[in-house]
């Protein structure tokens, strides 16, 4: 499921707006730098990739690792903070996208 809310920076304090999490059947990947990379559940292709040469590829073909910036993908993180990039917040859920 897709979430909405407000995530709240441990490390300097900012709070801010960001919506996070798998949806229609889609995963959600995250790289150490952000880029977000969703993956079809069925399939494991990359979704919205086509613009940047990615299209059709699935995540065992670019090893796991970032089609922006090669640095390793990993699921279920929240957005980094947009100020310190640091990535532990408290989390209040505003809605669930489905
Ligand atoms: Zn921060
Ligand atoms: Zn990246």
């Amino acid at each position: 499921m897709a979430y909405v809310g407000n995530l709240t920076c441990r490390d300097c304090g900012l709070t801010f707006t960001a919506r996070w999490g798998a949806s229609h059947g889609a995963d959600e990947y995250r790289c150490e730098n952000d880029h977000v990379v969703r993956v079809d559940q069925e399939t494991g292709i990359m979704l919205g990739l086509a613009a940047n040469g990615a299209g059709g590829r699935t995540l065992a073909d670019v090893f796991g690792r970032c089609p922006s910036c090669s640095s390793e993908l990993a699921t279920g993180l929240l957005p980094s903070c947009p100020v310190c990039s640091g990535r532990d917040h408290d989390v209040s859920v505003g809605g669930v996208l489905g």
